[in-house]
């Protein structure tokens, strides 16, 4: 083999810290404020819903934070993942440029979620927790949970949006397969899946209505605790260890990156791959450009506005400090489940308001071609998720080769799209519209 396009770690370089960069931020984030009396939420306000450990670590200002042995154990099913130089996208793209990216599609759910599902079981069932209740859209999460409490032997429950339900049964499968409850959201199991489905019995649900149902299940059930699998900062202390690890495999391929792209939904993949490099901007003076890439029909961070929010319909949550389109905002029913949330993890907002990050936005259509671009290269097909990185990458590529310039773009694929080929087919067939 005359060239080496694959980067990886042993089991024992699997991260044994997340990385916390709150602790970093040059200007302190604002605080998550409670609703009715707008002061800033303590942790009794918020035990209600989640276990006391994790609402330390929600509120933790220590820079890195141990990983439980065990869960360390669960994550070498999988990490460390793959880094890979996509040479033949390169060639493909004609560009001088040098592609790399870091494959979170290996997990047994098919997507980073899992690196947040784990640790959130694991600190669940420590606190003596014996159920937990979720939303999920496409199914990413739901699944991700599901597999995690399985291996804790938590039960696990699911309000997932109506229009999946229906329209996308494997991710439910899943998630059946691992031994979790599933609900179509707006469900009759709650007062405020009932109250909406008395207004609009045909309503297909959203991420808002489906967590509002969730957390409503907590308060009134036993034993029951509640998961989110972005926007928190918890999950996106979690999923450093995509960036971290990348660090180690970009030494390994003797490269710096100059271009770093993520896509965002509630942004915590993109957290991951970006905050460990965040550090060394901060700390080492280096000068990465971070590039967050949404979908133009759900554009949070370039068309949102900065402001105190809910993160549900049903105005339950703490007002976050985010970039929001206002959490009454319905998206179209874009491919791109995962990208279909109103806010934006206060994390990434704040470094985004700080100028750590840039953002950028895309139609569906565009997204595809790329994606499809991508399949034909690389072999891998990717999620529509990380289909919106790709976007950017390609665009990155296509300049460096007017330009000239010898750049080295990395990007997170923080999913496969095996479980989303009804959308390559309307894609194939030119039945796909922008939203
Ligand atoms: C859930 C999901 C996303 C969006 O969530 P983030 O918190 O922004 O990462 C993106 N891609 C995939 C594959 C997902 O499952």
């Amino acid at each position: 083999m005359s060239q080496i396009t694959q980067f990886t770690l042993p089991a024992s370089e699997i991260p044994k810290q997340w990385y916390n960069l709150g602790h970093d931020f040059p200007e302190p984030m604002a605080p998550p404020l409670h609703p009715g009396t707008r002061e800033p939420v303590g942790l009794d306000d918020m035990k209600a819903i989640f276990p006391e450990n994790l609402i330390e670590q929600e509120m933790c200002q220590d820079e890195f934070v141990s990983i439980p042995d065990e869960v360390r154990e669960i994550y070498a099913l999988w990490r460390p993942t793959p880094l890979m130089r996509a040479v033949r996208l390169e060639r493909a793209l004609q560009t001088p440029a040098h592609i790399y990216y870091k494959y979170e599609g290996v997990s047994p759910a098919g997507s980073h979620k899992p690196n947040s599902a784990v640790p959130q079981a694991w600190y669940n069932r420590q606190a003596g927790v014996k159920r937990l209740a979720t939303e999920t859209g496409a199914g990413q999460w739901g699944a991700s949970l599901a597999m995690a409490c399985r291996m804790f032997g938590l039960e696990c429950v699911v309000y997932m949006v109506r229009v999946s339900f229906n329209q996308k049964p494997y991710r439910k499968l899943l998630m059946q397969t691992w031994g979790a409850s599933v609900h179509p959201s707006p469900s009759l199991e709650t007062d405020f899946g009932r109250k909406v489905l008395a207004d609009d019995p045909e309503c297909s649900g959203s991420l808002g209505i489906a967590i509002s149902e969730a957390i409503e299940d907590t308060i009134k059930t036993p034993d029951t605790k509640y998961a989110l699998g972005s926007v928190l900062n918890h999950v996106c202390l979690h999923q450093t260890v995509i960036g971290e690890e990348t660090i180690k495999q970009m030494e390994l391929a003797g490269e710096e990156p100059d271009v770093i792209i993520g896509c965002v939904g509630g942004g915590s993949n993109f957290a991951g791959m970006a905050f460990p490099f965040i550090r060394r901007k901060l700390h080492d003076n280096k000068s990465y450009r971070i590039i967050a890439v949404e979908p133009d029909s759900c554009p949070t961070l370039t068309k949102g506005e900065l402001k105190y929010d809910f993160g549900d319909t049903a105005e339950t949550t703490p007002l976050l400090m985010m970039y929001s389109l206002g959490h009454d905002f319905m998206p179209p029913s874009i491919h791109a489940g995962g990208l279909r949330y109103h806010g934006m993890a206060p994390m990434v907002s704040h470094a985004r308001k700080l100028g750590l990050i840039d953002a950028v936005s895309y139609p569906q259509d565009q997204i595809f071609e790329s994606a499809v671009l991508f399949a034909r290269s690389e072999g891998l097909v990717p999620a529509p998720e990380p289909a919106h990185a790709i976007r950017a990458v390609v665009d990155e590529a296509v300049r460096a080769r007017e330009s000239g310039e010898k750049k080295v773009i990395l990007f997170n694929l923080c999913g496969h799209g095996m479980l989303d080929l009804s959308a390559y087919d309307l894609y194939l067939s030119g039945a796909l519209g922008n939203d």
